[in-house]
């Protein structure tokens, strides 16, 4: 979106007579370092990802389990001290796994531990038997003519690199998210991907996917790591390879779900709005501890140690649990929406939901004019072990939609390092969850949502990404 579109969207975001942020008094760093010490001491972030996995478990997008989940949030917020919480109803589209099955039946029959993309089709009841091609990479299906891909099974085995901040996700979800799409677009009459995850158990990681606009959507499944390694394999014998497929997956009616909203209302400056986002929707698999119960469960408890601050913050601290992120980002929408319709002021976001693993960054993405606060709110973060940052955060997917209409975003930056070997798994599930790791994350979100929610001035506007540097001919290899 041009910066301009952007500016002029943002002025249904920002009120127009805001001054810009300076550095915030003393007084209020004093209230922020006590609040983070006192969620050290006191938070227990735990007990509300244990009531979630545990009383309520998968909750997929349309699902009885993701009605038990917004239940489950009108019934457990009423206990964190809000001034106002309200469902918001969502349309979800809703879709069913069934069975999947997947073996190399030439040259050397063997099954395979297979699990369907989300939101994709089923085979006919006999399956999908066809000689399987092989990509090294997303990039090498798409330079491939259709010629050389009609009539097959695509096998894409690029391997996702474990990183602790994440990117090596980023990279290695296009596979994941276009690969049907483009192996349907030469002809394919289904894909396998190697698993985008780190694990090296049989276990494979499902996740979103989507076909372009006019493309025959074909059935999508992922292998786990050692089964891609299988597969792999029996190419390097040199002899054609083929696979029979199979899944019953199929899409149901639309169904209705909904973003619970809940406010602590701002005492001098109620209309400003501060954002905490996390989506309660997760896959069917496990029980969606990391993604997104402790991300829910971070916001919660931040929100209920707020609450208990001896007096109200000056702007509206808002928790947005949203409806369907993981298959189509539609609580987002539906509230960003509602939202711009409104013209409701959001100054800040930040978004819970890149798992529990110990917080080693802050990140921001603001307007210039707000670093000074962003380094106030280090310093307040550095007791934490938490070192560093700089200004390139683009915020999580639910937040994408308000960003994308200028409002800035703040980032604590979990690490990876073990979480996508659970990711999108059966494997998702709460012992995995380090409690002393969710208290820090409570002490960080709630301290530097503190500051945001009482400093004077604004965030500024989201920065437009800046344009890649100009090619440097002595770096070229070429
Ligand atoms: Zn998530
Ligand atoms: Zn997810």
């Amino acid at each position: 979106m041009p910066r301009c579109f952007n500016v002029v969207l943002a002025l249904f975001l920002l009120s127009p007579a805001t001054a810009l942020a300076a550095e915030p008094p003393r007084a209020l760093l004093e209230e922020a370092a006590a609040l983070r010490d006192t969620a050290l001491a006191e938070s227990d972030a735990w007990r509300h990802a244990w009531s979630l996995t545990t009383e309520v478990g998968p909750r997929f997008a349309g699902s009885a389990g993701d009605r038990a989940a917004v239940a489950w949030a009108l019934a457990n917020l009423a206990n964190v001290g809000f001034d106002d919480i309200r469902p918001q109803t969502v349309i979800v589209p809703a879709w069913e796994r069934g069975v999947a099955e997947v073996r190399i039946t030439r040259p050397f029959p063997q099954p395979l531990v297979a699990v369907a993309l989300g939101m994709t089709v089923g085979t006919p009841e006999e399956g999908i038997e066809a000689p399987v091609i092989r990509f090294e990479s997303l990039a090498e299906l798409e330079a491939a003519r259709p010629a050389k891909v009609r009539g097959h099974i695509v096998f894409i085995d690029e391997r996702m690199e474990r990183t602790r901040d994440g990117s090596g996700y980023s990279a290695a979800v296009q596979k994941r998210s276009r690969g049907p799409s483009v192996a349907s677009e030469r002809g394919a009459v289904a894909i396998v991907i190697r698993s985008v995850g780190t694990s090296n158990n049989r276990i494979a990681h499902t996740g979103g996917t989507r076909f372009a606009e006019g493309v025959r959507p074909i059935p999508a499944f992922a292998l786990s790591n050692p089964d891609a390694d299988m597969l792999a394999g029996q190419f390097a014998t040199g002899r054609s390879v083929q696979l029979l497929v199979r899944s019953t997956a199929r899409s149901l009616p639309p169904g209705r779900s909904a973003n619970v909203i809940a406010d602590i209302r701002g005492a001098e400056r109620p209309d400003e709005i501060v954002i905490l986002a996390a989506h309660l929707d997760s896959w069917d698999l496990g029980t969606g501890a990391q993604d997104n119960a402790t991300g829910v469960a971070i916001l919660l408890e931040s929100a209920r140690l707020i609450a208990m601050m001896p007096r109200r913050p000056s702007r509206t601290v808002r928790v947005v649990l949203y409806a369907n992120e993981e298959a189509g980002l539609d609580g987002s929408r539906t509230y960003t929406a509602a939202a711009l319709e409104s013209g409701e002021v959001h100054v800040v976001g930040i978004e819970a939901d890149q798992g529990a693993g110990r917080i080693f960054a802050f990140n921001s993405g603001v307007g210039e004019e707000a670093l000074p606060v962003i380094e106030a709110m280090r310093g307040i973060l550095a007791p934490l072990g938490i070192e560093g940052g700089d200004n390139s955060a683009t915020g999580g997917a639910d937040l994408s939609t308000l960003r994308a209409v200028g409002m800035p975003v703040l980032s604590l930056e979990h690490d990876s390092s073990a979480y996508f070997d659970l990711h999108h798994t059966v494997n998702d599930t709460l012992d995995k969850v380090d409690p002393e790791a969710l208290k820090r994350a409570v002490a960080a979100y709630a301290s530097v949502v503190w500051i945001a929610a009482n400093v004077a001035g604004d965030f500024g506007v989201f920065p437009a990404v800046p344009p890649p540097p100009p090619a440097d001919p002595a770096a070229s290899s070429e």
